[in-house]
């Protein structure tokens, strides 16, 4: 299955799992004319849009993909906020939801809002964990083929841009109850069981606080798997399985 890469930072974010005959959004930050030219203006064969949390780089759309028909996914704040009365599906943690031959399982992660992660299942890309906007996540996954996971900011570039009078000194304590510092991405896959690892694609990344060769290269020095940052435009192979 194809992962398309339409946006990812907090100017927007967007995804698609593309698969023969179904596909999956993740994420409405991104315009839904996005996700049609993604997939070749066939919107039918979009099973949902999974959606993790209400700020508007994640759920600014999340609207017009229910009005084109698209079942949204997302907690009962972001539907409400966002208006969305019909093909809003209010999620509740633990459960597990069919779309087509997709299985998605929202599970609680913290952010400075209430926030999702998910775990994805489907026969052509197997197990997909997507985790974004956090600093803390308690939950661990076995028999995982493929994370996208965040990667916002190092510690040591915005300790520079701090000195340097570049970020204010406030955004620190903001990070620090918000988003996965580089340290805690690896971390986080360091106690995950690996043994059907195959591929991890680092999104989310902080325009001023992030490093991404670094980022890309720490990750598959600690991880030993192809590592990825994601960038719009980009389309990766997400495979159940190593042929
Ligand atoms: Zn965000
Ligand atoms: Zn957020």
């Amino acid at each position: 299955m194809e992962l398309v890469v339409i946006g990812s930072s907090s100017k927007g974010n967007g995804y698609v799992l593309n698969g023969t005959s179904e596909a999956l959004c993740i994420e409405a930050g991104t315009k839904l004319i996005e996700t049609k030219k993604a997939l070749g203006f066939d919107l039918q064969k979009v099973r949902g849009c999974i959606v993790t949390h209400s700020h508007n780089d994640h759920s600014r759309y999340a609207k017009d993909y229910a009005d084109a028909g698209i079942r949204v996914l997302a907690l009962p704040d972001v539907l409400e906020a966002k208006g969305i009365t019909r093909n809003g599906i209010a999620i509740k943690m633990g459960n597990a939801y069919r779309l087509g031959g997709f299985v998605v399982m929202p599970f609680a992660v913290q952010h400075d809002v209430p926030c999702v992660g998910y775990l994805i299942k489907h026969s052509e890309c197997g197990k997909v964990v997507f985790i974004t906007d956090t600093y803390a996540c308690d939950y661990r996954f076995s028999g995982v083929n493929s994370y996208l996971l965040e990667a916002n900011y190092s510690d040591e570039i915005l300790e520079a841009n701090i000195a340097a009078g570049r970020v204010s000194a406030g955004m620190r304590d903001r990070l620090l109850t918000s988003h996965f510092e580089i340290a805690n991405s690896i971390r986080y896959l360091l106690t995950s069981d690996r043994t059907a690892l195959q591929k991890v694609v680092l999104i989310h990344l902080s325009d001023g606080n992030s490093n991404e060769a670094q980022f890309v290269q720490q990750v598959r020095e600690a991880i030993g798997k192809p590592v990825y940052a994601a960038i719009g435009g980009m389309v990766l192979q997400l495979n159940a399985s190593v042929l």
